[in-house]
């Protein structure tokens, strides 16, 4: 295959080309959020400026039109993770989503159940998966806060416990320990596929039979993709979870958008979090009914131009793999990988997290620490060449306690990231600790 040569796509992001303090932008931080090509920005406007208006109910032209598109969008976003659209809900991004699923499980643990999709032996619970007093809900120690706080909410609510997957030194997950913490207890597992800060690709499948076998069934599997969706082609049902969410700023999309797939059974079973309008088929001053999912989970007036947008982000990496090749994308992204933890591993007083061997898949993100230089003079000093970097928990502080750290550096690539933006980053990174004097 011919090498992708991500200067032949720099020019369609117009974010790519500014300076910072007088120095090109070196952008290593798409893992907090990705830049934009014309197409999404062009596409958001182009909606904004000849078709914005509510969709789902309005009589008139634009409305329908507006409604059309929207749909289309669904469809090619639950394409772009192997979905049917049904099975594809709006949010407002992956902490929505995964609010939204501890949510109904909140209030399907207070009884509520969606009529008439009671599960077979459970009538009184949406699913085997309800947690109740005494139960477990089972995450890991490299889980955003995002797929931590909801569900330690959860628990509080419910008389559940909330119970970690330790990560080993390497930054893998331990799955004998794994395999130990999960039983019939277990009312959801809930893990990243790629975590934020330490890159490494978690064996999904692997857990997902792991979860099955060791709760007999039970256990509701719910992924947080928001790191793999930017970096990996994502089959969703095929991986086997029950729920999935990611963020649409996270791939070329906008923010305020992002999806949460699920199950048919599911979504069927699940009772809704949001309430309100367009989520229901009868209202009386006595009680509602409600639509089919996905409406079920979508209340409230939606994200229409982002969602619209989202497609067209979704539209422009298939074109573009199309064009290059799905293996020409891939071996990018393994050789930035390969650039920027080797650069990083080869420097005196640099300490990586998630440093795991060959043979572990990773994506090109790299947290690490600066042996006597604080996480934020790192990155004042890259911010000072025009580096952009994340420092800080990156919204992992069980991870980096784990690490015995309060803080790492954070570089992380995107298709668009070149291989002289990492060489720039390791170059300025390289008299950080003479310039601090630890040298
Ligand atoms: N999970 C992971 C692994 C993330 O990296 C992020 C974003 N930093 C989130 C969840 C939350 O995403 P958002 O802020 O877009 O809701």
């Amino acid at each position: 295959t011919t090498p992708f040569d991500p200067a032949s796509v720099r020019g369609d992001f117009p974010l790519l080309g500014v300076e910072v303090g007088g120095e090109p932008l070196v952008y290593l931080d798409s893992a907090a959020t990705s830049q934009r090509p014309r197409a999404v920005l062009d596409a958001e406007r182009a909606f904004l400026e000849t078709v914005n208006s509510a969709v789902h109910r309005g009589a008139h032209t634009l409305a329908a039109e507006a409604t059309e598109l929207f749909e289309g969008a669904r469809e090619t976003v639950a394409g772009f993770v192997g979905a049917p659209p049904e099975q594809l809900v709006w949010t407002s991004g992956a902490t929505a989503g995964l609010n939204l699923v501890a949510y109904s499980l909140g209030n399907a643990a207070a009884g509520r159940t969606v009529p008439g999709h009671a599960a077979p032996g459970h009538p009184d619970a949406a699913g085997p998966w309800v947690p109740g007093p005494g139960d477990e809900i089972v995450v890991t120690e490299a889980e955003h806060h995002a797929n931590l706080v909801p569900w330690l909410e959860l628990a509080a609510r419910t008389g559940a416990s909330v119970k970690a997957v330790p990560v080993r030194d390497d930054g893998t997950l331990d799955l004998e320990a794994a395999a130990s913490l999960l039983s019939t207890r277990t009312a959801v597992l809930a893990f990243s596929h790629v975590s934020n800060v330490l890159g490494v690709v978690n064996p999904v499948e692997q857990l997902v039979a792991l979860a099955r076998e060791a709760t007999g069934g039970r256990a509701l599997v719910v992924l947080d993709a928001c790191q793999s969706a930017p970096h990996l082609p994502l089959d969703l049902p095929a991986l086997g979870v029950d729920v999935a969410v990611f963020s649409g700023h996270k791939v070329l999309g906008p923010n305020g958008v992002g999806a949460l797939y699920g199950r048919a059974e599911v979504l069927e079973a699940l009772p809704p979090f949001l309430l309100g309008g367009s989520m229901i088929t009868t209202v009386t001053l006595e009680g509602a009914e409600y639509l089919p999912p996905p409406q079920r989970f979508e209340a409230g007036t939606q994200p229409v131009s982002q969602a619209v947008a989202l497609a067209a982000a979704v539209d422009y990496q298939r074109a573009l793999t199309d064009r290059v090749g799905a293996t020409a994308l891939l071996e990018h992204e393994r050789a930035l990988e390969r650039r920027l933890r080797e650069g990083l591993r080869g420097m005196p007083g640099v300490r990586l997290l998630g440093d795991a061997g060959e043979g572990v898949e990773r994506v090109a993100l790299q947290a690490f620490e600066v042996d006597g230089v604080h996480a934020h003079d790192v990155g004042q000093l890259l911010d000072a060449r025009g580096v952009a970097v994340r420092v800080g928990h990156h919204c992992a502080q069980p991870l980096h306690r784990r690490f015995g750290m309060t803080a790492s550096v954070r570089a992380s690539a995107a298709l668009y990231t070149s291989s002289d933006d990492v060489d720039v980053f390791l170059d300025a990174l390289s008299g950080v600790r003479a310039y601090f004097g630890v040298a």
